[in-house]
């Protein structure tokens, strides 16, 4: 199958790519470089199953040739690059999505949209399940990334009833692994490499927020399996392990063996008190579970920005 990947130079796209070659697929990447960099794709530069397009994707998408899927993981994704980039978040949400899907109908290709677990916004349900609507502030500053995924939920499902596309949405929660920028802003990349560095690891607020944190592999897996044999209704896909952000800092600065000190800095507004996925529906639906544990992804990670940063 011929398969268009949206934001296939990002950190989650770059290893999407990967996976679909793996399968025996053709791949061709499209991205404009906004958050992501050609660096995530220069191993598959002999690679003749794959193709890269340079395009913002909030533009008309022109693509000839047979497509038999198209996953839209292209977004700003880290909460300072859409804190940077509100429009441009908004319309690759909404119009990126639009056309996306429009290619998808032209081409009769299956759509995945990359959602995420912001919709639920700081949830009052714990853990989230899909049924739950969610608690979002729309005009608080990560409503452009939060209202951005649930207009993109929405007009993927009209694609879905109206124009009888073969879609899948998941709802990924926060994911980290190797190709993560040094400088990308979330809290685990953040973390290690302040511990790499030895500078001060950055708490936001008092650090008893929570999240629940998943290894780039356990959640390709999991994507994977909902592409080829999910229905369009949303899935959950992460790791349902629980940790203060305190935790997460006392886990990276133990692993890494750094002396750095903890300082606190302020709660971003509106950051989700707390979040973690109800994975009964991955479970049951696609007989998936993460694998890899928060300590091991982590040693991995480490590995990683060593190299990266020269650590
Ligand atoms: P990323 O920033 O590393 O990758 C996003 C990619 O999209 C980048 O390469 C960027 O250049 C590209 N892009 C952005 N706007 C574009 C546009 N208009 N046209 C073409 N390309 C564009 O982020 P990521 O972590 O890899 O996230 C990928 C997707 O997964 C995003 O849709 C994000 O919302 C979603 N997601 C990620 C997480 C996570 O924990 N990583 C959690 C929830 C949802
Ligand atoms: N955070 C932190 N220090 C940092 C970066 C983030 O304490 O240097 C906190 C942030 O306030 C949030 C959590 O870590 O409570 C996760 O932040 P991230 O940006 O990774 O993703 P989010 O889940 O908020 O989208």
């Amino acid at each position: 199958m011929r398969i268009l990947i949206l934001g296939a130079a990002g950190f989650l796209g770059s290893h999407l790519v990967d996976r679909f070659l793996r399968e025996g697929h053709t791949v061709v990447g499209m991205d404009n470089f906004i958050t992501g960099s050609p660096t995530n794709l220069e191993h598959l530069a002999n690679e003749s199953a794959f193709s890269f397009v340079e395009h913002d994707v909030s533009q008309f998408i022109d693509l000839d040739g047979p497509v038999g899927g198209v996953l839209h993981f292209a977004s700003p994704a880290s909460p300072i690059d859409y804190l940077k980039l509100p429009i441009q978040t908004l319309k690759v949400g909404s119009l990126g999505t639009h056309n996306a899907l429009g290619l998808a109908k032209a081409k009769s290709a299956r759509f995945l949209l990359a959602s995420t677990s912001e919709v639920y916004g700081d949830p009052a349900v714990h853990p989230q399940p899909e049924s739950y609507w969610g608690h979002v502030n729309p005009v608080g500053p990560r409503g452009v990334y939060d209202e951005a995924k649930r207009f993109a939920e929405a007009m993927t499902m009209a694609y879905h009833r109206y124009h009888e596309v073969d879609t899948r949405i998941v709802r990924i929660f926060n994911t980290y692994g190797p190709r993560m920028r040094p400088a990308d802003g979330r809290v685990v990349s953040n973390f290690i490499v302040q511990a790499l560095q030895g500078r001060p690891i950055t708490v936001y607020g008092d650090g008893s927020q929570t999240r629940s944190f998943c290894f780039v592999d356990d959640l390709i897996e999991g994507i994977f399996r909902l592409f080829e044999r999910g229905g369009a209704d949303p899935v959950n896909i992460g790791n349902d392990g629980e940790f203060t952000v305190r935790e997460l800092a006392e886990k990276v600065t133990s692993l890494v063996g750094s002396r750095s000190s903890v300082v606190t800095e302020a709660l971003p507004e509106d950051d989700p008190r707390q979040r973690r996925p109800d994975l009964s529906l991955a479970n049951t639906t696609l007989d998936w579970r993460p694998q890899i544990t928060l300590d091991e992804g982590l040693a991995r990670t480490v590995e990683y920005f060593r190299q990266a940063i020269h650590a």
